[in-house]
Order: C-alpha cells, then sequence, then structure tokens
C-alpha cells in the first residue's frame, strides 16, 4: 500500500474518494475514508493533496530511498509574503520532520 489515512483526523469529506484515479477510497461504516483495494494504489498523490486535514500520507519506500518515511502535503500562505504555498513534510521512522516549501505558480514552468 502507497498511502496510510489516519481515521482520527479523517472527518468524512469524501474529497479524495473523487479524486482518486483508480476510485480506490471509500467509506467505511464510520464513515471514514478506507483504502478498498490498497494494492491498486501507485501513489499518484492525488488524494495526499486534496484532503486538507492531512489524514492521508503517502509511503516513501526504500526504493526511493524513504525508509519508509510518510509524507504529507497543504495548501497554505508563507508566513513572509503571504502567498499560496504547497507545504510538504516527510517524517521518518524516528519522527525526524523535514519541510519543503514550494511555490505552485512557480513550479512546473518549462
Ligand atoms: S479527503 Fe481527508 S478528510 Fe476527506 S474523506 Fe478523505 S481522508 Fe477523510
Ligand atoms: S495515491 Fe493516487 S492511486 Fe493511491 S489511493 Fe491516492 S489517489 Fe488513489
Amino acid at each position: 500500500m502507497s498511502i496510510a489515512i489516519n481515521k482520527e483526523k479523517c472527518v468524512g469529506c469524501k474529497k479524495c474518494f473523487s479524486v482518486c484515479p483508480g476510485s480506490l477510497i471509500q467509506e467505511d461504516e464510520n464513515g471514514k475514508a478506507y483504502v478498498k483495494y490498497p494494492k491498486d494504489c501507485w501513489g499518484c498523490c492525488s488524494c495526499v493533496k486534496e484532503c486538507k486535514v492531512k489524514a492521508i500520507s503517502l509511503y516513501l519506500g526504500a526504493d526511493i530511498g524513504g525508509r519508509g518515511s510518510q509524507m504529507t502535503v497543504e495548501t497554505k500562505k508563507d508566513n513572509v509574503n503571504h502567498k499560496q504555498i504547497m507545504h510538504w513534510e516527510i517524517t521518518e521512522s524516528d519522527k525526524t520532520v523535514h519541510a519543503i516549501d514550494i511555490n505552485p505558480k512557480s513550479s512546473n514552468q518549462y
């Protein structure tokens, strides 16, 4: 499985259901999200970016040097310029956190 869903954080908004290209995320008996077909998840990150409460994290496996760390992302305003940024956080298995801030308007420009 490529993602983990923290059910304590999940507020049952269902936004991740519709963005998953494989329709892999569904609602459990308590109205929370769960991955019904975890083996089919290819780690596209759409659900991770869509979840506004950071309930979904992406596993960074050993094959990409992640050693079991988990990655989350949130969109927010930076403290200096008050421009919208994507704030990525990688939490290693020893709880060390690395943060990366990206301006989505200046990224992906070719
Ligand atoms: S987007 Fe996040 S809060 Fe909404 S249902 Fe999915 S996991 Fe829960
Ligand atoms: S990472 Fe992509 S494929 Fe996997 S559950 Fe999330 S949206 Fe679906």
